[in-house]
């Protein structure tokens, strides 16, 4: 197993791996593996590989001897030729994350996570989350025989509770100021030998990296324009640019695709310091939108994603509450069925498109990061056709 080291997003400094601390000392900014720029994937049969298996070269620094994965990654990518048309682009594509073991992409941070923690002797993890991160965590938690803690806020929903409390964590609601849990959750495991995986740590961005690498085997290394994915955090974002970051160094790929990062308009500090031309994110004090699992009013990986939006080229889109609406209802009529926060991708391409930034040459990867039945409250909001008729008339019904 290779040492890990970790460097600075923004001022480079670098940390040794066995640091705990997951943010820069200098700068305040998120800390991030160090780059590798040479390997290749692996060969071998892609039914019984894990992700950390096959892109292992990637991963030099876990040991996966464990096999704690739970299946994990190899999520479909779908073309629509329909939206294709319909948005008059060259082609759209979008990455299923709902196949996942827990509906989300999270798994795949988690499981990078959770390998690390075992490598590293911790007798518990963690996480802070109110929803799909919560899930994942308990779900590997559980699989690893690890203490789990799952910290969320006063006042959820048992909608939202009962599929995290299922795989029996010590699953606590805290009371007080939620947004400074994130670094309370993470000095309280220091001091416990617990290692939490937050929304944007080090590890759990690792993860997120296979979501590139596999794309680029689905689309036989011939490169998308862009890839477009809903941010709250920006440990996903991150992850992504990492992984074709590698894969380009590694001489896989030729090309790097463009980031689009999509918020929805009712939380969306990412978008509004991209508009007023600023590198520093400002935090959302009432944040409004349905889209629960982008709610986050100061992302700390906020300012990263920015910096990558800069390096990259590509851009930022806001979308409201209707019309991701219309896009989770568009998903369904193509035969997926994505979480509202999953849809703003699709909002926002139709946006870009309309208002000139993508033309009809380009070619688009949209991320849909979590399953639609995760939420189902919000299906309310769509018009659901239900019918009726005695078994006797059924035939008669049908034919008519
Ligand atoms: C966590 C999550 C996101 C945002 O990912 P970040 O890494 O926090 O930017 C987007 N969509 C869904 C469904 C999520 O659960
Ligand atoms: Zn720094």
């Amino acid at each position: 197993m290779v040492k890990l080291s970790l460097k600075c997003t923004n001022c480079k400094e670098t940390y040794s791996g066995e640091t705990p601390d997951q943010r820069c000392g200098t700068c305040g900014e998120p800390l991030e593996v160090e780059e590798v720029n040479q390997g290749k994937i692996r060969e071998g049969n892609v039914l019984n590989q894990s992700i950390i298996e096959r892109y292992g070269d990637f991963y030099p620094f876990l040991d996966n001897e464990d096999k704690l994965s739970l299946g994990e990654g190899f999520t479909p990518l779908i073309y629509s030729s329909d939206l294709s048309k319909e948005l008059d682009i060259a082609s759209i594509y979008f990455k299923n994350e709902g196949i996942n073991p827990t509906w989300s992409f999270k798994d795949r941070g988690t499981l990078a996570g959770v390998i690390r923690a075992k490598n590293l002797g911790y007798k518990g993890i963690g996480t802070v989350s109110t929803g799909n991160m919560a899930t994942s965590v308990a779900a590997y938690g559980a699989k690893a025989k690890l203490d789990t803690y799952i910290l969320v806020k006063e006042g959820m929903t048992l909608e939202k509770l009962n599929p995290i409390g299922i795989y029996n964590p010590k699953l606590i609601k805290v009371d007080g100021d939620y947004s400074s849990l994130y670094s309370e959750s993470l000095r309280i495991g220091r001091e416990n030998n617990i290692y939490f995986i937050n929304s944007d740590v080090p590890l759990r961005v690792e993860g997120s990296k296979s979501i590139a690498f596999e794309i680029c085997e689905q689309l036989n290394f011939d490169m998308p324009d862009y890839v477009v994915v809903p941010t709250s955090a920006g440990g996903n974002i991150r992850g992504i640019a990492k992984g074709f970051r590698e894969f380009m160094k590694a001489g896989i790929i030729k090309k790097l695709p463009k980031l689009i990062i999509v918020q929805a308009s009712g939380c969306s500090p990412i978008y509004n310091a991209f508009k007023d031309n600023t590198d520093k994110i400002s935090r959302v004090n009432d944040p409004n939108t349905m889209a629960k699992a982008i709610e986050n009013p100061y992302p700390p990986s906020g300012n990263a994603s920015l910096r990558l939006i800069k390096r990259t080229g590509g851009t930022v889109v806001g979308v409201t509450d209707d019309e991701i609406l219309q896009a989770q209802a568009r998903l369904a009529s193509i035969g997926i069925f994505a979480q509202f926060a999953s849809a703003t991708s699709l909002a926002g391409v139709k946006k870009l498109k309309e208002n000139g930034y993508l033309n009809n040459t380009d070619s688009l990867v949209c991320i849909l990061t979590a399953s639609g039945l995760k939420y189902t409250s919000i299906i309310d909001k769509h018009d659901i056709n239900i019918e009726s008729c005695s078994i006797d008339n059924l035939e008669e019904y049908i034919k008519k």
